[in-house]
């Protein structure tokens, strides 16, 4: 085994730390080149790369760490590759294979491993595999050339000291357009998002949440994570759209809701009128599993779930258990769920 960094694993906070080495694969000519690890973490173009007029890019997240039995492992990266492929075509982009790209995700986990955090420690190593268009385009079209690149960083535990639940406010801008790119993980998503966020923040709320664009009536997603709601008789609820993005971790959670804890669930539409019913709330994604919310905040009218303002609801709190239970080693993970690194 190799030795680890010596890095303060339980006291780092949800930010960038450059490791040693990155994958970098070239589109050019129509075809994707074999990628290298580089310990050049710049990045030179021109000054009229795609990218940086269009915002032609796309990216994914996922995480690397260490089970109980000291296996360093990623969960369902197939699924990032999949959702990466289907990114690239919205954008005009050429996809990456599965294989290369399950091959970026091994060798760079590889030639990180003394970055991914201990067992126990709380902390991950969060991989970033991303694409953007990198020639010269001015009149505005696709790019004819790409670089994907996958870097790694270590991330703390996303919540310190227990997850305690969040206050959220609807939210008057929107994230998504009926027909639009909210299904996709494309960084423009994400700049459009860095307003209402901020102002969130200055309005002193942790996160929006985003209704159809189109009606305005119905729960989307915040700017990051799936809504995932508890129904007072126990069952699991999640919006259904077109506008939202797939969240790996909710299609899990869900299933886990279902298979391991015998709990009825239902992908639906759900509407911001019927919020007030449910008992349970939290937000899902790769970066902290679940976050509990405890107040959803609509004008000036308070939505405050009985789970309250401490701790984690109890459904939520159980499907969190189970979920990092699985992704740990403690608990069987469904077949093809974890991908062993090494
Ligand atoms: C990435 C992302 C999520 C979370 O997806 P995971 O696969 O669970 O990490 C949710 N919503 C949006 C808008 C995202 O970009």
């Amino acid at each position: 085994m190799m030795d680890k960094k010596n890095i303060d694993w339980s006291n780092i906070g949800f930010g960038y730390m450059q490791t040693d080495k990155r994958y970098v694969a070239n589109y050019k000519d129509g075809t994707w080149s074999e990628g290298v690890l580089t310990e050049d973490a710049n990045i030179t173009m021109n000054e009229c790369a795609c990218v940086l007029q269009y915002a032609q890019t796309c990216f994914e997240g996922l995480k690397a760490y260490t089970t109980e039995k000291g296996d360093i492992v990623t969960f369902r990266p197939d699924l990032n590759a999949e959702r990466m492929i289907d990114t690239a075509k919205r954008l005009e982009m050429p996809p990456i294979s599965k294989e290369q790209f399950l091959d970026a995700v091994k060798q760079v986990v590889e030639a990180n491993a003394a970055y991914v955090p201990p067992y126990g420690s709380g902390a991950t190593l969060y991989l970033r595999p991303y694409m953007f268009g990198s020639n010269s385009v001015i009149g505005v079209k696709p790019a004819d050339e790409y670089q994907f690149r996958l870097f790694c960083t270590p991330v703390g535990p996303y919540f310190k000291g227990g997850a305690k639940p969040i206050t959220i406010r609807v939210c008057d801008f929107d994230r998504a357009a009926p027909h639009g790119t909210g299904h996709v993980k494309a960084g423009l998503n994400y700049a459009m998002s860095l307003h209402a966020i901020v102002d969130a923040h200055n309005q002193g709320y942790d996160e929006n949440m985003y209704l159809d664009a189109a009606t305005r009536t119905k729960v989307e997603e915040t700017g990051g994570a799936n809504f995932l709601f508890v129904t007072k008789d126990g069952k699991v609820v999640t919006p259904k759209s077109d506008t939202i993005l797939p969240s790996i971790t909710r299609r899990s959670l869900m299933y886990v809701a279902k298979e391991y804890l015998g709990l009825e669930v239902e992908e639906r539409e759900v509407l911001l009128s019927e919020v007030s019913e449910f008992t349970e709330c939290g937000l899902c994604g790769t970066a902290a599993v679940i976050s509990p919310v405890g107040k959803i905040v609509d004008h000036g009218k308070e939505i405050c779930f009985p789970s309250g303002m401490d701790e984690m609801g109890p459904v939520i709190k159980k499907l969190y258990d189970t979920l990092t239970g699985i992704q740990m080693g403690r608990i069987e993970a469904p077949e093809g769920w974890i991908y062993k690194i090494c």
